[in-house]
């Protein structure tokens, strides 16, 4: 084989550099290709509107209609964490109990996006860490916003477990 040969040079390349793509593309769990990558992290602060964050530390304005448009998880150095807004993360604008407490969140970081998304919620209490959920007595189902319950439709109850040691 001549290396002058550019489609003897080409096909060995890919030869070569297969089994990276391949590695690279399927996730070892589910075998799936194009699975999304993220890492997952824990921050600790409080959630906020990020319109009110911007304003408060850097000065920043914004229109008055973006004022609760996104939420962020401000960290104790300022560091602001725009939050996704599924329903784990529409549970901090439907109950305000949970902006104004200190927490802890699992969240996944996916790669070229700056939104967290939450996969835990924890209250960072003065007495212990608190898991924090929604519960209905009736149904004995847990949900993770506050709403009607999806079973019964009664009213449902806000719950904080002590979180297990890890
Ligand atoms: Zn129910």
């Amino acid at each position: 084989m001549s290396w002058r040969h550019p489609r003897a040079v080409a096909l060995l390349l890919a030869v070569t550099l297969l089994p990276t793509i391949r590695l690279l593309a399927e996730s070892p769990e589910t075998g799936e290709t194009r699975q999304p990558r993220f890492v997952t992290k824990s921050l600790q602060g409080q959630v906020v509107w990020l319109a009110e964050a911007l304003s408060r530390l850097h000065g920043i304005k914004t229109v008055p209609e973006a004022a609760d448009r996104i939420l962020a998880l401000e960290t104790a150095d300022g560091q602001l964490h725009p939050l996704v807004e599924d329903i784990r993360g529409r549970a901090f604008r439907r109950d305000e109990r949970l902006r104004k407490m200190q927490v802890e969140l699992l969240v996944r970081q996916f790669q070229g996006s700056p939104m967290v998304q939450i996969v835990q919620v924890f209250e960072l209490a003065e007495d212990a860490k608190y898991e924090i959920d929604y519960w209905c007595e009736i149904c004995s189902i847990a949900m993770f916003e506050l709403k009607e319950c999806e079973c019964c439709q009664g009213p449902i109850e806000f719950r904080r477990r002590v979180a297990p040691a890890n």
